[in-house]
């Protein structure tokens, strides 16, 4: 096939222990899915039930490459997530079997413009501006399910210049990693390569440039990112 001009390779994520990398398909997000996090933005963790958002694939930063502060924004937020990387995907797939979906997994930063969400919020208009920007999705490596095993607890944290700004245990999520990936799979027809964020503890702030980002989840995987 000849295309009118050179369209851009797939962003992609190392393997860790592999030479071969993980091409990503789709990024998907869950709003609100540590019961501290949702208190902390002026929710209930009872009575709201999860929301997905998205990114585009090529807001992926990776290879500890620094990410640009984005334009627009006074109120820059870091959120320290686990991601799901999918190896398999489909539609309608049982929280029974949603283990067997899974690739591995990465530690991510789900970056925000806060400001830009306060007021969607507010209007009650999209939040792709503030979520789903440029440098939105910086990235570790990935690592294999084989290598972890199945995710059910394990420490999240993220130091900013070297002090600790968000903890949390993937045990809090409201929503585990299998409910998520069912109750997405009833909403799009999942595939492999696509990358599911799945929330953030509490303790999100604004950062500036310069600023070192570290995080990452205890056992699993650890994240480097400038903000420049
Ligand atoms: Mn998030």
């Amino acid at each position: 096939m000849e295309f009118v001009f050179n369209p851009e390779p797939p962003s992609s994520l190392a393997v860790h222990g592999s030479e071969q990398r993980f091409p990503v398909r789709r990024i998907y997000c869950v709003g609100r899915n540590y019961a501290d996090h949702v208190r902390e933005m002026g929710g209930d963790p009872r009575t709201e039930p999860p929301f997905f958002f998205t990114k585009p694939a090529d807001a992926v930063v990776t290879g500890g490459q620094p990410a640009h502060y984005p334009p627009r924004t006074q109120n820059l937020h870091h959120e320290i997530e686990l991601v799901v990387a999918l190896a398999r995907g489909g539609s309608n797939i049982a929280v029974n079997d949603a283990w067997e979906h899974v690739f591995g997994f990465a530690a991510g930063l789900d970056m925000t413009r806060r400001d830009l969400q306060n007021d969607a919020k507010k209007s009650g208009r999209p939040w792709d501006t503030a979520k789903a920007f440029d440098e939105s999705a910086p990235l570790s490596e990935l690592h294999p399910i084989a290598e972890t095993g199945r995710l059910e607890n394990g420490r999240i944290w993220l130091q900013v210049n070297g002090e600790l700004r968000q903890e949390g245990d993937i045990s809090q999520l409201i929503w585990s990693i299998p409910e998520v990936i069912a109750e997405l799979s009833t909403l799009f027809r999942l595939q492999a390569g696509d990358l599911i964020f799945t929330g953030t503890p509490a303790g999100v702030a604004a950062i500036k440039r310069g600023d070192k980002l570290h995080g990452g989840i205890d056992g699993v995987a650890q994240l480097s990112v400038e903000i420049i």
